[in-house]
């Protein structure tokens, strides 16, 4: 048994099953009261969240403004601002037959769940889910990564502070502590990370029959053609790949880009990148770090790998092994045998490799499975809505990279291997709510079909 603090996972549970039987997690009052809670910690502890991400992830603090607490501020506000209507009943019609009687739809709570959160944004991928919990009214057990365990210490104590402690619980530890978790029966399990973890997790779930949303990752691509402003496409790549150093689900991971277009994207990448690092490199502390050593060895392998399957240095290449940091870094005519094209890179390294024309594209990515997200940057209406149409993944952004994230009325996640479900606003309540119908009937008896009751007989028969 695992210890959390003074009670055990089980005894976590049942307590969290005892306060959802109460009902009390149902009442509007009692979400908003969480959410609120949510908001004041937020705001008044700013500079201990900030601190915890900061230092330990090596991240720049204006991007954990940006990144994480912005980013919950602006979930908590929206699923403050919708709740009532979130959870207002939706009235549906009916059928002639079954005249008269009123239908609707009742989104109530699935009741206890289980929200796994990752290292790569360790505040943002814990409270995001949990506010969409919370919102829909759900006792919820919370899991931060332990490869950021700082962040999942302040998320620990600074929850513990502000939220109903009858109705959550933070549970740190590793990967034996999720074994143990999964072991129990939960209403629902919220999981990002991996799409190898994804799979443990899926297994683990369907043994209790749990459902799951899974946010996975893999490669996002992004197609450039002619017609794009080189100058605001190389801008927007290159952030992609500087902020959080690239270890981002929904980063670029690849850039295909027609042969026109090849040359004038490479000079607009060189003026952006003087543009972003005015002294002509990246420097170690403008940019986050890698997680961790195995993480940088697994990208300078692909960094180092033989120039003519890696593709020419254009950007970047700077490293430092030692406090696992590598500069934003751009490949051009890489091949797609490469280390760098075999699996997800989340980090800093962008290879790009040359095609022919959209359709090309397009049948390059579709011989891959469905990505979490995918890019393109064009002007050509036409290549636009071709690409929209023909690209199975989680979303299309065009012109731009990761911004999706942000907006509480898209919803985000993942197709295929890419994930399961969705969150963010509205998405995120209604993944936590059981959709209950409820049909109400006239109980006169006037207004039964007499048709449908027995016995048969021969004139029903006919009919
Ligand atoms: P991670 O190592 O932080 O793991 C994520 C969670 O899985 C943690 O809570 C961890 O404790 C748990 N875990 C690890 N091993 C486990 C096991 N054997 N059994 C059960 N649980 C286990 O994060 P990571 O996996 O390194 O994250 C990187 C991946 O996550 C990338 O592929 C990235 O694309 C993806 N990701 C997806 C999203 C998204 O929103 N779709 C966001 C961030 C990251």
């Amino acid at each position: 048994m695992v210890d959390n603090g003074t009670l055990s996972i089980d005894e976590t549970v049942n307590k969290l099953r005892g306060t959802f039987k109460s009902q009390k997690t149902k009442r509007y009052e009692w979400r908003k009261a969480q959410l609120q809670a949510m908001l004041r910690m937020m705001q008044e502890n700013e500079d201990e969240f900030k601190e915890s991400v900061a230092t330990e992830l090596w991240k720049p603090k204006l991007e954990v403004k940006m990144t994480e607490i912005s980013t919950i501020e602006k979930s908590i506000k929206c699923a403050l601002k919708n709740l009532k209507s979130w959870m207002k009943p939706v009235p549906v019609s009916t059928e002639i037959t079954h005249f008269p009687s009123t239908a609707k739809i009742i989104n109530e709570p699935l009741g206890v769940v289980l929200v796994f959160g990752a290292w790569n944004f360790p505040l943002n991928l814990c409270l995001v889910p949990l506010v969409d919990a919370l919102a829909a009214g759900n006792c919820v057990v919370v899991k931060p990564s332990e490869l950021a365990p700082k962040a999942s210490a302040t998320v620990k104590k600074l929850l513990d502070m502000y939220l109903d402690p009858e109705a959550f619980a933070v549970i740190e530890g590793g990967a034996d502590v999720a074994e143990e978790l999964l072991k129990r029966k939960f209403d629902h399990i919220f999981y990002t990370g991996s799409e190898r973890v994804g799979r443990i997790i899926y297994e683990a779930a369907a043994k209790q029959l749990t459902p799951v949303t899974l946010e996975l990752g893999g490669k996002s691509p992004a197609f450039i053609d002619e017609s794009a402003n080189f100058e605001t496409t190389a801008r927007r790549l290159l952030f992609g790949k500087h902020i959080n150093s690239g270890q981002i689900c929904i980063a670029a991971d690849y850039a295909l880009v027609t042969k026109e277009a090849m040359e004038p994207l490479r000079a607009a990448l060189l003026d952006a990148y003087h543009q972003f690092y005015p002294k002509g490199e990246a420097a170690k502390d403008e940019t986050t770090h890698l997680v961790h050593q195995r993480h940088t060895d697994r990208l300078l392998a692909m960094l180092n790998e033989d120039e003519k399957v890696r593709g020419e240095l254009v950007i970047g290449g700077q490293y430092d092994r030692e406090s696992n940091w590598i500069a934003p870094t751009v490949f051009y005519n890489t091949k797609p045998e490469a280390k760098i094209m075999q699996e997800e890179i989340f980090g800093p390294l962008l290879p790009v490799l040359p095609v022919e024309d959209l359709d090309e594209a397009l049948q390059f990515i579709s011989d891959r499975p469905h990505p979490l997200a995918a890019y393109i940057f064009s002007t050509n209406r036409s290549a636009i809505d071709s690409f929209s149409f023909a690209v199975s993944t989680g979303a299309v952004v065009v012109n731009h990279v990761i911004l999706h994230f942000s907006i509480e009325t898209l919803p985000f996640g993942g197709v295929g291997s890419s994930g399961i479900g969705r969150y963010h606003g509205k998405s995120g309540f209604e993944t936590f709510s059981n959709g209950k119908a409820f049909l109400h009937k006239s109980a006169r008896k006037v207004f039964d079909l007499d048709i449908v009751y027995p016995p048969v007989t021969e004139r029903k028969a006919k009919i």
